[in-house]
């Protein structure tokens, strides 16, 4: 077997705001192979960005370790954390997060340009992920040129451009009409092929559906459903 990809080790997280403290996450144990494709559910603040965040390295628990390929999140520097969410994982929000004033070619190239590859080489790559998800009539289109359903395509495409180990994606579909959020979907499941892990939080039962496990988050606890 090769070493996992994620791992939360009895990962708590405890919002302290002074007076109320919010314990939204209680000895959560998760470990994500390399290549599996799994969905956490659970309802409307039951903390599914909460652990989703402290995977990509965006927060830490307030106690137990995350660890992706085998190193704790929370003791990489700012240089090596930089790094490694560059080049060993990729993010899909619930809103694209595309930069306004760039292209499509350019949101999908901007990490392997921050990754230190050159500007050519860069576009090739962005291309061809742009291909992948069916997006190359519409490399040099901004954001605001795109459906809702193209933009979260592109947002796609970014995330996984860079080859990453893993891919997080917060309620991918989550700010769609029905038809788009069917072709992403789509997408999504025929992506399942490609060899990074995939970590997919959502209340769309359909998505859940088409990974290898689906874990509930609920009260605070991180079940495998039946
Ligand atoms: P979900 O993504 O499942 O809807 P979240 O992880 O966003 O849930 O939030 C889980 C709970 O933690 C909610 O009750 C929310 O209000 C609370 N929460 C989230 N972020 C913070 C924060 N920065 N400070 C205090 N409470 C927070
Ligand atoms: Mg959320």
């Amino acid at each position: 077997m090769s070493e996992p990809v994620l791992q939360c080790e009895s990962v708590s997280r405890i919002y302290d705001d002074g007076d109320r403290s919010v314990n939204v996450l209680e000895n959560v144990e998760l470990c994500l192979a390399a290549a599996e494709k799994i969905a956490i559910i659970g309802a409307s603040g039951s903390g599914k960005s909460t652990l989703l965040n402290l995977m990509g390295g965006l927060d830490n628990p307030t106690t137990g370790r995350v660890l992706m390929l085998g190193q704790d999140l929370a003791l990489l520097g700012e240089g090596d954390l930089c790094r490694l969410r560059n080049r060993r994982l990729g993010f899909v929000y619930q809103f694209h997060h595309l930069l306004p004033e760039f292209d499509a070619r350019e949101n999908v190239g901007m990490p392997l340009l921050i990754g230190g590859l050159g500007r050519g080489e860069a576009w090739r790559r962005a291309d061809a992920m742009l291909d992948r998800v069916g997006m190359s009539h519409r490399l040099l289109h901004r954001p605001a040129q795109l459906s809702g359903g193209e933009r979260q395509r592109v947002a796609i495409a970014r995330a996984l451009v860079g080859s990453p180990d893993c891919v997080l994606m917060d309620e991918p579909t989550g700010n769609l009409d029905p038809h788009s959020a069917g072709q992403v979907l789509d997408l999504i499941d025929e992506l399942g092929e490609l060899s990074a892990a995939f970590v997919v939080v959502t209340h769309d039962p359909a998505i859940a559906e088409h990974m290898h496990r689906i874990l509930e988050l609920q009260g605070g606890r991180l079940e495998q459903r039946p």
